[in-house]
Formats: structure tokens, sequence, C-alpha cells
């Protein structure tokens, strides 16, 4: 805290990990010799910078730009951008610490990076957008590369923000350079099913987590917070599954139809016409909106998928939710839950998803979409998703197994960050000090 302080978020993340890595490094001193914890808490770089744009007036807007290339042990940095008000170094580097071991867990070979700006997406016209990405491109382009590292998107950054940056990568390299993003355009190197990757990890993720005990999606009441990448292909795929999905939220407030919401009608409001959750009442009356986004966990569920950012669902939350009977919870976001909430879920006996295994499937089909790009060929959805599926359970296998061997049998939280940070931290023993 004294190193780094005021930054509250990384802490948080931190502090998570090393508590659960009490028993590794007990049985394997070579870590504590090797400073291994110290190297990884410190990240390779960060990168800061200026990003001046102007606006429809004509008015000069400055902006702060990010990059954290924290970890380069197992492959090149790989990590979304997020705009955001709320983006700072704290968060940047919260969500790049969360990304290493996440990146190691989907048993690819990338490193753990993370990137953005404090810069507000909501309310700007398309070229207010294209002119700030191009400028934010201007500066990241001198630190970024297929074989460096490779950005991909985050809340605020869709398929159109990565367009207008991978536009402007191209033209100065001078040089078709497909891996250098991924979140790409179909057209131009995307991946199909990256979209849905995340939302639809999650829930593969859960799902494996719920037939361990003998249960599953089908006729579940499931609540999901946020309504954006990730909440989106959750409430999809858990539909696919046989679940009624009750609500959703923005950061204006949250959605009920305890019949079940209609997911088209988002889809419409949220992906086509950039419109706010509130609007889904005026389509459908039967539905009820209410101001405020944390009551949405006081609304009865089996299962709660929060997919909107971090710290949304504290322990009053979580005490609601428990009371409510709630099964499983499973984390799309990034640290969505607070410690506390985790803590209530944990002794309670509810299933627990930590996001750094569960929300790992967005990650991991941007590696195979860097695959596709190095090989010059593109697979098909149904390739995609059977592969995606594959790697949620092995990450699940492999989080459930080190649990067990740590003697945590059962907690997902301590299973996938042991089995996140040892692959890790072989490596950076194997490269020497450096
Ligand atoms: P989007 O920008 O597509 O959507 C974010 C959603 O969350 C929006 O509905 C947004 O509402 C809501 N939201 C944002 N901030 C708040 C807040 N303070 N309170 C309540 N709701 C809020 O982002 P993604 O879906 O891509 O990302 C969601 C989460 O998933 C993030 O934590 C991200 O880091 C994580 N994630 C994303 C991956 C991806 O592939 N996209 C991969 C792995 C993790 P509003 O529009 O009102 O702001």
């Amino acid at each position: 805290e004294k190193r780094n302080p005021n930054e509250l978020e990384f802490h948080q993340a931190v502090k998570e990990v090393l508590d659960s890595l009490i028993p590794v490094l007990v049985k394997n001193p070579t870590y504590i010799k090797q400073a291994v914890l110290e190297r990884m808490v410190e990240p390779e770089r960060l990168i800061t910078f200026r990003v001046p744009w102007v606006d429809d007036q004509g008015n000069v807007k400055v902006n702060r730009g990010f990059r954290v290339q924290f970890n380069s042990a197992i492959g090149p940095y790989k990590g979304g951008l997020r705009f955001h008000p709320s983006v700072n170094t704290s968060i940047i580097k919260f969500l790049g610490f969360e990304q290493i071991l996440k990146n190691s867990l989907t048993g690819q070979p990338i490193g753990g990076g993370k990137g953005g700006s404090d810069f507000d997406p909501k309310g700007k016209s398309d070229l207010e957008i294209m002119r700030f990405c191009q400028s934010f491109m201007t500066e990241l382009s001198k630190h970024i590369g297929p074989d460096i590292d490779v950005p991909a998107g985050d809340i605020g950054v869709g398929a159109r923000e990565i367009g207008y940056m991978f536009g402007q990568y191209k033209k100065l390299r001078g040089a078709y350079e497909a891996g250098v993003l991924t979140g790409k355009g179909i057209g131009y190197g995307g991946s199909l099913g990256r979209k849905e990757a995340t939302g639809y990890g999650t829930v593969y993720f859960v799902d494996e987590m719920l037939k361990d005990q003998g249960l599953s999606f089908n006729d579940s009441t499931v609540v999901v917070s946020g309504s954006g990448n990730v909440s989106i292909y959750a409430m999809e795929k858990a539909m696919q599954l046989g679940a009624k999905v009750v609500a959703c939220s923005d950061s204006s407030g949250y959605i009920y139809d305890p019949n079940g919401i209609d997911l088209d009608t988002i889809k419409q409001l949220k992906e086509v016409e950039n419109k706010r959750i509130y609007d889904y009442v005026k389509i459908h009356p039967e539905a009820s909106f209410k101001v405020g986004c944390s009551g949405i966990w006081s609304i009865p569920c089996d299962i709660a998928l929060p997919c909107a950012t971090q710290n949304e669902l504290d322990k009053e939350a979580a005490e609601s939710l428990i009371s409510n009977g709630v099964k499983a919870i499973g984390e799309g976001a990034n640290m969505p839950s607070t410690q506390e909430a985790i803590d209530a879920f944990l002794e309670n006996d509810i299933l627990f998803a930590p996001a750094k295994a569960a929300n790992a499937g967005g990650v991991a089909v941007s590696a195979l979409e860097m695959a596709q790009n190095s090989a010059r060929l593109a697979w098909t959805q149904e390739e995609v998703d059977s592969k995606l599926q594959d790697i949620m359970k092995d990450i699940y296998q492999k989080s459930i197994n080190a649990s067990k061997e740590y003697e945590a049998e059962g907690n997902l939280v301590i299973g996938a960050n042991i089995a996140g940070f040892v692959k890790v931290a072989d490596a950076m023993i194997e490269h020497g000090v450096i």
C-alpha cells in the first residue's frame, strides 16, 4: 500500500490472490527465494500518455491514455482497452494483474496487459469516437505489435472502436498486421464467435460447476447485471440452456419481468440503437424499471451472473441473494463481487465461479483469433465454439483440481488463483532474474 498509494482496486485484486497463494508458497519456498510474487505485482512497464482530440464544435479536448504491460512470461501482453471516465492507474493495474492469471488459465500462450482511457464515449458522435480512437492509437502504436502486445475491447470498446484503431495502426505502420488487435470485424481478420465468447464462456463454466453438484441451468431463474457485450451473450446462452432470465441492467437502473425478458428487444436497443435499458419498458410495459443498479440483487433467483463492472455486488447484495435462495454465482465482469460478498457466498456454501476463471472465454477466443491471423485462415463458428467449450471445461478442471491439491476442495477462488499462478511463476523462474 505504501508502494502504490490510493490504488484501492489494485490492492483488492492483489490481496485476494496473495491470500490464496499462501499454501503454494509454504509447499514451494523457491517462489519466495526467487521473489516471484514481488516481481509479479510490479508491472514490467506502465505507459501513460496524452490523448488530444477535437470535438464536433471544434474544441480541443485532452484525455489520458494508459497501457500496462504487466507480465510477458508466457506470451505477448494481452488484454482489453477500457474507455470509461472511471479509468485510472488503479483500475488499469487491477485489470492487468487479474489478466496475468486469467490468461495463464486459458492454456493459451498469452501474457497479461490492459489499457484504456478516462474518455467517456457516452453521448459522443461517431466522428468524435473516430478522432479519439485515431489519436489514442497514434501513441499506443509505438508500444504494441502482434508479437509484443495485442489489445482488445472491454467496457466502452467494441467492434467500432477496434475498427478505427486498427485502421490508424495500419496507416501508421504501412503494413497489414492483422494480429495486432483482437475483436476485429469478421471481414478483416476477426474471429467468428469472439463477440459471444465471454458471455457464452461464463455460462459454460457455471454449467460445469452446476453439473458437478447435479444441478443445471434448465428451468432455473437467472439474474444478469449489465446489458453490454458480456451480459447479452451470457443471457443468450443461459436461455439456450433452458433458463429463464428475469432481469438485467445498465448504469441507470434495471428491468424486471418475472415471466422472463425478451433478448431480441435488448439486442435491438443496445447493439443497434445505442439506447438505455429503461427504453425496454416502453416496448414491454409488462416489465418494470427501477432506478439504481444494485437493487437488481434483491430479485429472487437461482443463479446470479454479475456482468457489468467491478464491485457492483457488495455484502448487502450478497446477503439478499443468499436469503432469497441463490444457488450459484458466476462472475462475467472483472471483480464484480467485493471481498465481503465473496466471503458471504463461500461461508454459506453458495457455488461461486470467480471472474478470472469464469470470464476467461473472451481472451481465450482472442488467442484463437491471433492463431487464425498467424495462419492466415478462418475457422467456422462451430469450430471456435467447440474449442471455447473445451477451454472452459479445462479451466474448471484445473481450478477444481488445484483446490483439492491444496486442501480447499471446491473453493474455485483459491483453485483458479493457484492454477493460474504456478504456470507463470515457473516460466519466470526458468527465464532467470529479469
Ligand atoms: P460493455 O461496455 O459492453 O457493457 C458494460 C455494461 O455494464 C453496460 O450495460 C454498462 O451500462 C454497465 N455498467 C458499466 N459501469 C457500470 C456501473 N458502474 N454500474 C452499473 N452498470 C455499469 O462492456 P463489457 O460487457 O465488454 O464488459 C463488462 C465487464 O466484463 C467488465 O468488467 C469487463 O472488464 C468484463 N470483461 C469483458 C470481456 C469482453 O470480452 N468484453 C472479457 C472479460 C471480462 P452503461 O451503458 O449504462 O454504462
